[in-house]
């Protein structure tokens, strides 16, 4: 571990000690401090004095005594995961959803309320921000155990500057967070809504099986997050992962981006329903309705069906040959029925091709389904707890 001026610091090795400590807890739940020092390979006394802190800290209890294979019983140490809490905000079209987690990525309190314009973003902070005390007065949870608030955008963010510079679909741009702490009074974050999902995706994965993953959001729209090595890669101008916006059909549909046929003109979930709606002069209200008629053999979903499904594969084919990851993870309202398209989805993107075969990486589901966005969000401020 080094500061930024290059050289070890005590505190850097404090800090690093006090991490491994806290995330090993986080996912052992109890051990012995003769545990966590075997573990951790951190000496006991250094153990010792780093759980004084956190009992301090109020993150972590002394929970009884393990019993002893000889001498003093030792003493067992629990994580506390309500020790703390954060709040996620997902705005998208028409509507902004608030949840507030613990430090499990466990949802404990969700609702929503419908916006009919995002230009008067202040009057929506406005709203979020009476939800929010209304929901500690509630849970009777004191403001210093709250580590923050974080935002899931549709559309490019700077969260260095705080500034959601595009967003076309909520049809604004150059709104700036900064100026929303004083009202939201807690520390802020912002992520776009597929980064977002991408780090809930990687952070709640126990197995922390894939390092190299792209989450596909299926949406309003079709966006993606890219992890490289366990990071985030946003590209140097915050724009990396807009696949959403790939040219799948030349002179195609005209998208709000100003070009022409993007690839969430074709594969989105809203461009899905209206197709149905375009092919059939029927109306599906959701995708369960959507799938619902599509399990009664209706040839006319099914013809709808055929057709989006070859244009999601074939932008996952196209993100397959860019980045060649460990896995691809679609997410989405779409995800909750996996069970009905995912083996032909891979039919579709898996065709024979010189580059890549069905066993060079996997093709998933969300686990998380349409919380994924929002959790990523809340966890912005839970990550920094633990690095
Ligand atoms: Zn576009």
């Amino acid at each position: 571990m080094k500061s930024d001026s290059g050289t070890v610091t005590h505190r850097t090795i404090k800090n690093y000690n006090r991490n491994k400590i806290l995330n090993l807890l986080l996912v052992k739940r109890e051990l012995t401090k003769q545990n966590i020092s075997i573990l951790t390979g951190i000496s006991f006394p250094t153990v010792t004095n780093n759980i004084k802190e956190l009992i301090n800290e109020g993150l972590v209890e002394e929970a009884g005594m393990a019993s002893s294979t000889g001498g003093r019983k030792p003493q067992i140490i629990r994580f506390l995961p309500d020790a703390r809490y954060s709040f996620g905000v997902d705005l998208s079209l028409e509507k902004a959803r608030v949840v507030l987690i613990n430090l499990d990525s466990k949802i404990k309190h969700d609702e929503s309320f419908s916006i009919k314009q995002f230009t008067n973003m202040d009057g929506v902070i406005q709203k979020i921000a009476s939800i929010v005390d209304e929901v500690l007065v509630n849970y009777s949870i004191p403001k210093e155990r709250v580590l923050g608030i974080g935002f899931s955008l549709p559309g490019t963010v700077n969260e260095k500057k705080m500034m959601l510079e595009l967003a076309p679909n909520l049809g604004v741009k150059n709104i700036s967070f900064s100026k929303f702490q004083e009202i939201l009074k807690f520390p802020l974050y912002i992520e776009n809504e597929a980064n977002a999902a991408a780090i809930a995706e990687l952070n709640t994965d126990s197995t922390k099986k894939y390092h190299n993953l792209v989450y596909i959001s299926i949406t309003y729209g079709v966006g993606t997050g890219i992890v490289i090595h366990g990071h985030l890669y946003r590209g140097k101008n915050r724009r990396a992962g807009e696949f959403g916006h790939m040219t799948v059909v030349k002179d195609g549909k005209q998208c709000n981006c100003g070009r022409l046929g993007c690839w969430e003109l074709y594969a989105s979930d809203r461009v899905l329903l209206e197709d149905y709606e375009k092919e059939t002069g029927q109306k599906a209200e959701s995708l369960d309705d959507f799938f619902r008629i599509l399990k009664e053999d209706n040839p006319e979903a099914q013809a709808v069906w055929h057709n989006y499904l070859d244009f999601l594969a074939l932008g996952i084919q196209n993100i397959i040959l860019a980045l060649d990851p460990h896995c691809i993870i679609i997410g989405g309202e779409i995800s909750n029925f996996h069970n009905i398209w995912m083996e032909e989805l891979k039919e579709k993107v898996f065709v024979k091709n010189s580059f890549y075969k069905q066993k060079d990486l996997e093709l998933l589901p969300s686990r998380l389904g349409k919380d994924s966005s929002i959790i990523g969000a809340a966890l912005l401020p839970v990550l920094k707890l633990f690095s």
